[in-house]
C-alpha cells in the first residue's frame, strides 16, 4: 500500500522527467531542424481599432517537425536561444517575411509586417545588419518592416541603444514586446528608442476583470502616451476588450476577435477585404 501523496510526489517527479527529456530531445532536433529549414511563419493581422482596417500583421514562426507534429513557438523559441541557434532561426524568419510578403508590401505602401526579434538579436545588433542588407533591392521600404524587441529575457541596454537607433534611424518602427512581463520594463521603456509599446495578453485579458491587473493595464496605457508611444494591444478577444481599448485611444489591436494568426495566402485574402481604400 503506497500512500495517495506519495504517489502524487512520484507522478509529479516522473512529470519533470518526462518534461525536461522532451526538451532535451527537442533541442537536440532544432539543430537539425534549424539546418533543414522546418520553419514557416503565420501572420495575425492588426488592426487599427478606430477604423476596423488591417494595417499590416504580425510574423510568428511555426515550426513542423519531420514527422508532421507542430511545436509552440513558446516552447522551441527559449530552447533555441539556449542552443545559441536563434540567430540562424531569425535569419530564416527574415527569409520568410520577404518572400511572402514582398508582392503585397509593394503593392500597398501603408501596410507593415512586424518580426519578432529575440534578446540576443537586440543587442547584438548582427539581426538588424542581416534585415537590411536582405531587404535591398526588393523593393520593400524599411518603414514596412516594424521591430518587436522582446523584453523576456536579458537585453544588454547598452549595445541595444546602439543598434534599435541605428534601426529607426533607417526608418523602421520599433515596438517593446510583452511589456510588463519581463522584470526590469521601466528602465527599458526610459532607456531604449522606442515608437511603440505592445500590451501583453496577459493585461488585456484583466480588462473587465476585477482582478489586480485591470488597474495596471490602464497605467501602461497612460505611461505609453506620456512618454509619446503608440500602443498596439495583444490578444483581443472580446467586444468588451475593445470597446475599453478604443475609449482609452489605443491605436492598434490584434487577436482572435479579429483573426487567429492566418497561412500567407490567407492572410493577403483578410489584408485585401478590410485594407485602407
Ligand atoms: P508574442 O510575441 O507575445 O505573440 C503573441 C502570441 O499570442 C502569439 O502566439 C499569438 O498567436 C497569440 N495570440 C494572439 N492573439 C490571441 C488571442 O486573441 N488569444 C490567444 N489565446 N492568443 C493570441 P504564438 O504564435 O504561439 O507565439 C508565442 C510567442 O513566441 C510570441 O509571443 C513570441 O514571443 C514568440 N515568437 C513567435 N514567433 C517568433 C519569431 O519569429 N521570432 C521570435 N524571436 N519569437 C517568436
Ligand atoms: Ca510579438
Ligand atoms: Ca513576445
Ligand atoms: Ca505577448
Amino acid at each position: 500500500f503506497i500512500p495517495l501523496g506519495v504517489l502524487g510526489a512520484l507522478a509529479m517527479i516522473g512529470g519533470v522527467v518526462w518534461l525536461s527529456r522532451r526538451r532535451l530531445s527537442l533541442r537536440g532536433e532544432l539543430a537539425t531542424a534549424v539546418r533543414r529549414r522546418e520553419f514557416f511563419m503565420h501572420y495575425q493581422p492588426i488592426i487599427e481599432l478606430d477604423t476596423g482596417i488591417c494595417v499590416g500583421a504580425e510574423s510568428l514562426v511555426r515550426w513542423c517537425r519531420a514527422d508532421g507534429t507542430l511545436v509552440r513557438p513558446d516552447l522551441f523559441i527559449p530552447l533555441a536561444e539556449e542552443a545559441g541557434l536563434i540567430e540562424a532561426l531569425t535569419d530564416q524568419v527574415i527569409d520568410h517575411v520577404i518572400t511572402d510578403m514582398r508582392e503585397l508590401l509593394v503593392q500597398d505602401r501603408t501596410a507593415h509586417i512586424a518580426i519578432n526579434l529575440a534578446a540576443e538579436d537586440v543587442s547584438s545588433g548582427r539581426a538588424l545588419k542581416v534585415l537590411s542588407s536582405k531587404l535591398h533591392g526588393t523593393g520593400i521600404h524599411p518603414q514596412q518592416i516594424w521591430l518587436e524587441a522582446t523584453e523576456r529575457g536579458f537585453i544588454d541596454v547598452r549595445r541595444a541603444r546602439t543598434s534599435l537607433a541605428n534601426a529607426r534611424r533607417l526608418g523602421h518602427c520599433v515596438a517593446i514586446d510583452d511589456f510588463g512581463v519581463g522584470y526590469s520594463s521601466l528602465q527599458y521603456l526610459q532607456q531604449l528608442p522606442l515608437d511603440a509599446l505592445k500590451i501583453d495578453k496577459s493585461f488585456i485579458d484583466a480588462i473587465g476583470t476585477d482582478s489586480a491587473t485591470s488597474p495596471v493595464t490602464s497605467h501602461i496605457i497612460d505611461m505609453a502616451k506620456t512618454l509619446g508611444l503608440f500602443t498596439v494591444a495583444e490578444g483581443v478577444e472580446t467586444p468588451a476588450q475593445l470597446a475599453y481599448l478604443q475609449a482609452r485611444q489605443v491605436e492598434f489591436g490584434q487577436g482572435w476577435l479579429f483573426s487567429k494568426a492566418l497561412a500567407p495566402a490567407e492572410f493577403m485574402a483578410f489584408h485585401q477585404q478590410r485594407k485602407q481604400q
